[in-house]
């Protein structure tokens, strides 16, 4: 469980698969993570991709994508089906120069501890074999509390703060 205190500040995350090696969520894009929280009674979940750096051993959060009319989502449920996100994502690494590149997945829950659903597992088991890139996914609950993980086409590791590793 990573805490964001701010949800606007920038997140440093140690990255479990490269030794020395961190993952850096800019606060803006958790800032606009935040924002869609599931606050009230009715909110259904919502999400959007990661988008950033690979720069060894380093991942670097920069932007994101955010629900769209095309999404599905309900309470319990979401299922990023508008193309906006993946047209989103071509554009920046196009305009990059193929440098930014997709890193993962987030999404809401609506609850304060959020931990991911037999539904997310499987659902990452599917980008992680899809990839050959180490993978983010982030769950935001309805608080502070986050969830984050990293894995590779074999592993999900959770995601620990580079502080409490450090103190
Ligand atoms: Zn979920």
């Amino acid at each position: 469980m990573v805490v964001l205190t701010a949800l606007d500040q920038d997140a440093v995350m140690v990255n479990p698969f490269q030794t020395g090696g961190l993952i850096l969520f800019e606060g803006e894009v958790l800032a606009g993570i935040a924002r869609y929280r599931q606050q009230s009674a009715t909110a259904p979940e919502q999400g959007g991709v990661l988008l950033g750096y690979r720069r060894d051993p380093h991942l670097h959060v920069v932007t994101a994508t955010f629900p769209a009319r095309g999404d599905r989502a309900t309470r319990f449920f979401f299922k990023r089906d508008d193309p906006s996100h993946a047209a989103t994502a071509l554009r920046m690494w196009k305009r990059t120069k193929r440098m930014m590149d997709y890193l993962g997945e987030w999404h809401t829950h609506p609850e304060s501890h959020p931990s991911p659903s037999s539904i997310d597992t499987r659902a990452w088991a599917t980008i992680r074999a899809a990839s050959l890139e180490v993978m983010l996914f982030m769950i935001a609950g309805t608080g502070e509390d986050c969830w984050m993980g990293c894995g590779n086409r074999k592993v999900l590791l959770p995601v620990r703060p580079y502080l409490a590793v450090v103190q």
